[in-house]
């Protein structure tokens, strides 16, 4: 509602979002595209609890997350939110599995159900031949699986993906697309994904085009 984020102060002062209001329904799938430097990554941070707005307020499944203390929004982003990044950011000295059960361990789960869960998880996303293997001995499309698997932990109700597409071929690119429309449409979680990737749109149930801050 209403959410503005700015940077800086004085003449270097760049407003990144511009008073932007929208609502995402539970198991909608929702593509945010625009220019480079509109203000996607600054707005899918907001929503995800990474960055605070300078004004506005922010809600996710009834919590309003822009009053939270850090210690509550760090409980909430492990809960309720999975993140999913161009850069996979996954952990290059965990294997797969291990990169995965952190996440439930984390959250208060045993090593044993976290590592029971981690590996159903991964199954599913067909990396069973490869739970125990580093990523750097993955491609691409399977390190952003396991990403994926990581940000699944939790049973999240919104998923958020930052151009999780951006650094995959295209035959990659299209398994995670059609995995993020699973999350949504098998699962019921809501989907929130930030691409320049135009094949995104044919999953999305809705594209909001944001410029320069703004949604038009
Ligand atoms: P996009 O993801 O659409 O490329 P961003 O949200 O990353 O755009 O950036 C929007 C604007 O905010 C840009 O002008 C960018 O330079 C600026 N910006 C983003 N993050 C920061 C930051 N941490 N400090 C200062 N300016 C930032
Ligand atoms: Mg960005």
């Amino acid at each position: 509602k209403d959410v503005s984020k700015q940077f800086g102060t004085g003449d270097t002062a760049v407003t990144a979002v511009d008073h932007v209001s929208f609502s995402v329904g539970t198991g909608e799938i929702v593509l945010i595209m625009g220019p480079s430097g509109s203000g996607k990554t600054t707005l899918l941070s907001m929503m995800g609890g990474l960055l605070t707005p300078t004004s506005g307020q922010i809600q996710v499944n009834g919590t309003v997350i822009t009053d939270l203390s850090h210690r509550q929004l760090a409980r909430v982003r492990l809960q309720a939110m999975g993140f999913v990044f161009q850069s996979f950011n996954i952990l290059q000295n965990l294997t797969a599995l291990e990169n995965v059960q952190l996440v439930g361990e984390l959250s208060g789960l045993s090593p044993t159900t976290a590592r029971e869960r981690a590996s159903q998880l991964l199954k599913k996303l067909h990396l069973e031949k490869r739970l125990h293997y580093l990523p750097a001995k993955l491609s691409g499309g399977q390190q952003q699986r396991i990403a994926i698997a990581r940000a699944l932990l939790n049973e999240p109700k919104l998923v958020l993906a930052d151009e999780p597409t951006g650094n995959l071929d295209s035959k990659s690119g299209h398994e995670v697309m059609m995995l993020l429309h699973n999350i949504a449409k098998e699962d019921g979680r809501t989907v929130v994904i930030v691409s320049h990737d135009e094949r995104i749109k044919d999953i999305a149930d809705r594209v909001l085009w944001i410029e320069d801050g703004q949604i038009s």
